[in-house]
């Protein structure tokens, strides 16, 4: 057991039981992951879902990766976490992984250093209330990689994660068509950027639409729907 996996910062504000994540198998081999077929190539890809909580596409979304049998990783924004905290536990309960995605989504380089800061740690924490760990992932905002953003999140032992590939579920781009022959395009080692949140900007449900198509199709593909946490840390 390592203290490595524990947060420090939140232990005396809450009451839940902090669980001790298992030990890593794959040593990352930098701060940022950005593909990861160099480190696996055992025909996984890792599905991560940004901006939410969302009371009603994340239980849809959750639903259809059971049917599938599919991990997944959560990018959660604090702010969300904190207005649906059981949606935190169920992602968690489901056996998917969960990542820090800033408290309020705001745009990374539109605030102050000291704000910056706290948009990681205030989301920590709200993670660490809820569930009793802390991630071990972090991913800013549109992926804007702010200096004091990674460095808080280094200190609080976790790893900027951004992506391989994008299904661009948002825009005008965002359409049944578009997402599902980005969806099709998607191979071994790629981290994907999907999304359960925030429907106002991004189109959740048309991602939600195309999913079940997708998961059926990747076994034709030899390939494995994995959450961050199978594919760099042991399981057990
Ligand atoms: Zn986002």
């Amino acid at each position: 057991m390592s203290l490595l996996f524990i947060n420090n910062t939140g232990l005396a504000s809450v009451s839940s039981v902090n669980r001790v994540l298992p030990p890593p198998v794959h040593k990352v081999p930098a701060p940022d992951i950005i593909a990861l077929s160099e480190i696996n190539p055992a025909h996984s890809i890792c599905l991560t879902f940004d901006d939410g909580p969302d009371p009603l596409y994340t239980p849809k979304i959750l639903d259809v990766l059971a049917d599938h049998q599919a991990k997944a990783t959560f990018f959660v924004l604090g702010k969300a976490a904190e207005q649906f905290p059981h949606l935190v536990e169920q992602i968690l309960q489901a056996g998917h992984s969960i990542g820090n995605h800033t408290y309020s989504h705001r745009h990374p380089w539109g605030m102050s250093s000291e704000q910056a800061k706290q948009e990681v740690v205030q989301t920590n924490l709200v993670i660490n209330t809820i569930a009793g760990i802390t991630p071990r992932w972090f991913r800013p905002p549109f992926g804007r990689l702010r200096t004091a953003m990674r460095v808080q999140a280094h200190s609080e032992q976790m790893t900027t994660v951004l992506w391989s590939r994008s299904i661009i579920d948002w825009g005008f781009c965002g359409t049944k068509v578009g997402i599902a022959r980005r969806l099709d395009q998607i191979k071994s080692g790629d981290i994907v950027l999907m999304h359960d949140g925030r429907p106002g900007h991004n189109h959740p449900d048309i991602t939600y639409q195309c999913l079940p198509g997708f998961l059926r199709s990747l076994a034709d593909k030899c390939l494995v729907a994995r959450n961050l946490d199978e594919v760099i840390y042991r399981a057990d």
